[in-house]
């Protein structure tokens, strides 16, 4: 039998050795990613497929250790963008045939507010992770635009920003009264504050 990439177990060994553990979010993780993969047609993410597959991953959490190790996907790459929507969810793109597919947790919890206490008293349990994939993930094919400048490869664009002087890769600069600017400048809001200005 040929070696089978996807093979549950060493997806979640390779997760475990990634992550430091294997908890509820990097199992969700690593089962996601196989459905994902699964349903784009990919079944050797970091052999000869590595360079047709891109990843959004919808939350900055284990899950995302656990689907950057099973599909090979990386920011530094420009294969995983991370899309901070605070959500169990992640679409798998197969770049060749351009075929994308969402996987999303199915809302298990009803329509209450959960706490962090809520959340820490009452773990993920081994009994909700038994679920088969079905009743755990809903998996729909989309569409994803991806613009030329979000693509592996070498920047489509570099240029000094206007204002700080710092240059700006991959056309994240914003042209104001013909100038070019980074966004910080632009927008006039960053996410750090100088100490000594
Ligand atoms: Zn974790
Ligand atoms: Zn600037």
């Amino acid at each position: 039998m040929k070696e089978n990439s996807l093979d549950l177990d060493k997806c979640l060994e390779e997760a475990r050795l990634f992550h430091g553990s294997l908890c509820a979010g990097a199992r969700m993780g690593v089962r996601m990613s196989i459905l994902g993969l699964n349903a784009i047609g990919i079944s050797d993410p970091k052999g000869k497929d590595r360079k047709n597959i891109m990843v959004f991953v919808e939350m900055d959490r284990c899950a995302a250790d656990a689907i950057l190790s099973v599909t090979g996907c990386r920011p530094g790459k420009r294969t995983m963008k991370i899309m901070d929507y605070g959500k169990m969810a992640a679409t798998f793109i197969n770049l060749k045939t351009g075929k994308a597919v969402r996987v999303a947790e199915r809302n298990n919890d009803g329509n209450e507010l959960i706490t962090r206490e809520m959340i820490q008293n009452n773990p993920r349990t081994l009994d909700y992770l038994n679920r088969t994939d079905d009743e755990l993930f809903a998996v729909s094919e989309v569409k994803v635009e991806i613009s030329p400048e979000d693509m592996p490869g070498s920047p489509l664009k570099s240029v000094p920003c206007a204002i700080c002087g710092e240059r700006v890769l991959d056309m994240r600069d914003v042209t104001v009264d013909g100038k070019y600017l980074c966004r910080p400048c632009a927008e006039g809001k960053r996410y750090y504050q100088p100490v000594n200005p």
